[in-house]
C-alpha cells in the first residue's frame, strides 16, 4: 500500500494533469470565453425561435456581426469540438466549457 507521501504526490501529478489540460484547452480557443458565452446567448435567443438548417447559419451571423478576422480558424475550432451546425455548438462545445469550469 502506498505510504501518505505517495499518495499526496499521485494527487499533486492529477491536479497538475487537470491543469495543464485545462490551459491546453484555454490556449486552443480561437476567441476568448467572453466571445464563445456571447456567441451561445446568440444562438441559444436564435434557435428558440427557428430551428437549425443544419449549417453554422447564425454562428457565422454572429462571427461577422462581430467582425471576427479569423472565421475559418473559428469554424475549424467549433468542427473539431463537434460543433458542425448552430444547434451542435450549443449541445457539443457549450458543454465543454460548463465541464471546464467544473474542474
Ligand atoms: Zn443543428
Amino acid at each position: 500500500m502506498p505510504d501518505k507521501n505517495e499518495i499526496e504526490r499521485r494527487k499533486q501529478i492529477k491536479r497538475e494533469l487537470r491543469e495543464k489540460a485545462r490551459l491546453e484547452f484555454e490556449q486552443s480557443l480561437p476567441i476568448s470565453r467572453v466571445d464563445f458565452q456571447n456567441l451561445f446567448d446568440f444562438l441559444d435567443e436564435k434557435l428558440s425561435n427557428q430551428e437549425c438548417d443544419d449549417y453554422l447559419t447564425f454562428t457565422y451571423e454572429f462571427l461577422e456581426k462581430n467582425e471576427f478576422k479569423n472565421i475559418e480558424e473559428i469554424e475549424n475550432w467549433l468542427k473539431n469540438n463537434g460543433g458542425y451546425c448552430d444547434c451542435e455548438v450549443l449541445y457539443n462545445v457549450e458543454e465543454m466549457f460548463d465541464q471546464d469550469s467544473i474542474l
